[in-house]
């Protein structure tokens, strides 16, 4: 659907904009020829006091108010027109005009300026978000500082993710990167020998300039589809290269059962992982077979028992809505089997629309009703089994319009999700396709595809550590720089 908008807005609104009709319709596209809408916008400012009238040939609106800078100007002018386009398309959005922003991150931004209370109306006001998305964002943050206190202590460490692209089989909405277990062009043992020369090079470099680790993550892939005496060899490494130091978090991602084995938990108890992550998905075994995962259900639950006998104390289990042919008593089912278990967190996931996933050909209706009942009642059921959302993130194209959550049990807040996704502190991302962000946003993403990294880590390793210097010197020792998060 083309929409076309002839007004006075200054055009750096276009990106915003063009997102508001996104979020709307996935196929909303911000043209300047020809529509099949077409909106007027005229917008006055006169000492201070700003008006913005939008209107289409059958509907007229305005809103005015005192602007004091920038940013009031830009949500007046975006929540007038959310307020047309809710007429237009007949529905409203949970987030009103927030896209392309970390909700969690704008409480941050209020937080020890305003009240909670404060915050709310601001979030409900300026950016048209509802009562229900306010509170549970304003909870979000303080589940966070409830917790670890005020994380920008966190500023002048780094933590560590490390990527094992490797998978048993490519589930259809994967849209990572993933290679078999048998790839011919790189070996297993050819990977983990350039990954952990970057490892140790990495550990020497935050040794040397005494930079704190505060946690490690590693996700894929499967890390656990390593062969066991790859894998063995692999948290050696770890060990011996990032380990001099205890650091506060160690995740490793086991999420397929069909990787996992007595053995590989075993190890993972022996070697200092504090918490991992086994993912259901989903409690329906023909969804799973659909999805092309080359497991059932009762091998998650015998996976599970396993790890808890073992001594594994910190478990993640994930669940993703929307999956198709899924119904909303599918994600009830499949999440009442999962809190039968008790894992430490829940983290429930909305399936995004990913161009470079199988499922990104196929028919899917991401707009379902049922979603936001779900969201409820999983809300609900989870708090009342004693759990807490911690940390949220909304992703393009995410089903529903909604956001994914992190649940735990009180105390099992995950330290790396919540750094990462409020941008607390620098990741050094290591491995094939991990991306490296710094605190001041700077990006380095090493190669997605296996063959390039193996031939050219060195040179993305070199430019990370380079730019890490560049910012401690710029920013007088702290890795950390303050940024205006709109
Ligand atoms: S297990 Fe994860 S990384 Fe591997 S194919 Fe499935 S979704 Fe992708």
């Amino acid at each position: 659907m083309k929409v076309k908008i002839n007004g006075n807005y200054e055009e750096r609104l276009n990106i915003a904009i063009q997102r508001l009709l996104r979020a709307f319709r996935r196929d909303a596209e911000l043209v300047n020829d020809e529509a099949d809408i077409e909106i007027k916008m005229m917008i006055e400012e006169i000492n201070k006091r700003m008006s913005v009238k939008v209107s289409t040939k059958d509907e007229n609106l305005s809103d005015e108010e005192i602007v004091h800078d920038d940013s009031d100007r830009k949500y007046l002018i975006l929540r007038a027109l959310y307020r047309l386009l809710t007429i237009i398309f007949k529905k409203e959005l949970a987030y009103g005009v927030l896209t392309g922003i970390r909700p969690t991150k704008l409480v941050y931004m209020y937080k020890g300026k305003l009240t909670d209370e404060e915050i709310k109306q601001l979030l409900m006001n300026k950016y048209a978000v509802s009562i229900e998305k306010a509170n549970l964002l304003i909870e979000v943050v303080n589940n966070q500082t409830r917790k670890y206190g005020d994380i920008t202590r966190f500023k002048d460490e780094v933590s560590i993710y490390i990527n094992i692209p490797f998978c048993p089989s490519r589930c259809v909405y994967c849209s990572f990167t993933s290679y078999p277990l048998n790839y011919q062009k790189v070996s297993q043992e050819a990977y983990l020998e350039v990954l952990l020369e970057e490892i140790k090079s990495v550990g020497m470099f935050l040794r040397n300039h005494n930079i704190p680790i505060t946690t490690i993550y590693v996700g894929g892939g499967t890390p656990t589809a390593l062969t066991n005496e790859n894998f063995e060899r692999f948290l050696i490494g770890i060990e011996e290269y990032l380990l001099y130091n205890p650091v506060r978090e160690y995740t490793i991602e086991c999420g397929r059962p069909d990787t996992i084995n007595e053995y590989k938990l075993r190890l993972i108890k022996e070697h200092q992982v504090s918490r991992i992550s086994v993912n259901p998905q989903t409690f329906n075994d023909e969804t799973l077979s659909k999805m092309n995962r080359t497991h059932t259900t009762s091998e998650i639950i015998n996976t599970y028992q396993l790890a808890r006998d073992i001594g594994l104390d910190n478990i993640n289990m994930d669940l993703i809505i929307g999956l198709p042919e899924e119904k909303l008593d599918t994600y009830i089912y499949s999440l009442n089997k999962i809190l039968a278990l008790e894992p430490d967190n829940i983290t429930v996931h909305y399936l995004a629309e990913k161009r470079s996933s199988d499922l990104y050909q196929q028919d899917i209706d991401f707009e379902k009703h049922d979603y936001h009942i779900f969201f409820n009642y999983a809300y609900h059921i989870l708090k009342n089994n004693g759990y807490i959302p911690y940390y949220l993130y909304r992703q393009k194209h995410i089903t529903g319009n909604l956001e994914n959550i992190g649940y735990c049990k009180v105390g099992k807040e995950c330290l790396y999700n919540i750094l990462m996704i409020e941008e607390a502190q620098t990741i050094l991302g290591l491995g094939c396709n991990a991306s490296t962000k710094f605190s001041d946003y700077h990006l380095i993403l090493n190669p997605k595809d296996l063959i390039s990294y193996m031939h050219s880590y060195k040179s993305y390793l070199e430019k990370k550590l380079q730019y890490f210097e560049e910012m401690r010197n710029q920013y007088d020792g702290s890795l950390f720089s303050e940024h205006e998060y709109e």
